[in-house]
């Protein structure tokens, strides 16, 4: 199950992939943007490493359990809303933060059901404050492929195998993104020139869920 433990590990996988493929992501935001998002995702993961390692000596949200599994989402919504940049920074952030609330309200060990909801409720809030829709070629034309997927699971499946299928999900809307034109954020600006590659923001979100299901079993 999704126990404290095994969302620690999540996080450490998760930033530990975009390390070993920033320079992919980073090629693709020169191609269809300005370049950053490589460099302001392993910002935010590095502060994120920090703040879980305070996380394990006992800092904490004094709000939360610093023990509870929705701890290390709670841990890395606060980097990523408070300190880094970019368009995607508080979208990644709003992300955690609705899985650490929907994963910190859940039965304990929270499990398929509470992954669902809180990533409806992420792709909701991303979309609320970003205003882009499902074909905008954005990080929403993975997330909400994934938040239908989960949804599609049975509430009381392996949260594991949920969450392979959502990044099987998110992975595929991804790739959909290669031949669409941006029409959110920096990469926007640059017209026609977005075409041809897969929006880094969308494979960001599939590497997050990629990162998860082999560690909860
Ligand atoms: P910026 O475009 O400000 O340089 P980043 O390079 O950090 O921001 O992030 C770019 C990614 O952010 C894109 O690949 C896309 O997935 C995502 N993105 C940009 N604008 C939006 C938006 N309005 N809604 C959702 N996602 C967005
Ligand atoms: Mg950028
Ligand atoms: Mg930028």
């Amino acid at each position: 199950g999704l126990t404290h433990t095994a969302v620690m590990d999540w996080m450490t996988r998760f930033a530990a992939t975009v390390r070993s493929v920033e320079p992919e992501l980073t090629a693709l935001d020169q191609k269809a943007g300005d370049g950053d998002f490589g460099a302001n995702l392993v910002t935010g993961l590095d502060g994120v490493r920090r703040a879980l390692d305070a996380l394990a000596a006992g800092a904490g949200n004094g709000e939360r359990d610093r023990r509870g599994p929705d701890a290390p989402l709670d841990a890395a919504a606060r980097v990523f809303l408070d300190d880094v940049g970019g368009t995607s920074g508080p979208l990644f952030g709003l992300l955690f933060q609705e899985l650490a609330d929907a994963l910190g309200m859940a039965a304990d060990p929270p499990g398929t059901a509470a992954l669902a909801l809180g990533t409806a409720a992420g792709a909701a809030a991303i979309q609320r404050v970003g205003e882009a829709e499902v074909g905008d070629k954005t990080m929403v034309d993975a997330l909400v492929p994934a938040a239908r997927a989960l949804a599609s699971c049975e509430p009381t499946a392996d949260p594991a195998h949920a969450l392979h299928v959502a990044a099987v999900a998110a992975h595929r809307g991804a790739r959909s993104t290669t031949d669409l034109r941006a029409r959110r954020g920096r990469a926007s600006y640059t017209g026609d020139h977005s075409r041809g590659v897969p929006d880094p923001g969308a494979l960001a979100v599939a590497l997050l869920f990629a990162s998860a299901h082999a560690e909860l079993t």
